[in-house]
């Protein structure tokens, strides 16, 4: 059956993002200048202003920073998976890096803020794998 849920369109600055998925691991912009992490991708540092940020790879381990159970149709093709978990995901790399994701692999009572995850990657189309998360696995 054919994908139906909206799909990210990967521009200049997320293509790194996006491909990354494709080939199983997670990457983030990080500044050249001063080492720090930048995501959502940007034209500049943040902390230092410097313009040579590069993707690199980080580990995809982090904790639940917060958390959304939606009911919500808001788009096609969530109708077999509602409810379903949105998590914004701190991950270790920095304090204040976060990422956004569906949760996998948990049920509502195990699910709380500060739960160790980690990330997987989802295959939706032959073009397109989504990074998602799931509990850390000891
Ligand atoms: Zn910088």
């Amino acid at each position: 059956m054919a994908y139906r849920k909206p799909l990210p369109v990967a521009d200049e600055r997320s293509a790194a993002y996006w491909d990354g998925a494709r080939h199983r691991q997670l990457m983030i912009q990080r500044c050249s200048a001063c080492g720090r992490w930048i995501h959502y991708p940007k034209a500049t540092c943040p902390a230092c202003g410097g313009t040579e940020l590069r993707p690199m790879p980080v580990s995809g381990r982090g904790v639940v920073y917060t958390f959304t159970v939606s009911h919500y149709l808001g788009a096609p093709g969530f109708e077999d998976e509602v409810p379903y978990v949105v998590v914004l995901v701190e991950l270790e790399e920095q304090e204040g890096l976060r990422v956004v994701g569906n949760l996998r692999d948990c049920s509502r009572e195990q699910l709380h803020v500060g739960m160790p995850v980690e990330v997987l990657f989802e295959d939706v189309t032959p073009e397109v794998t989504l990074p998602q998360f799931r509990p850390r696995r000891a």
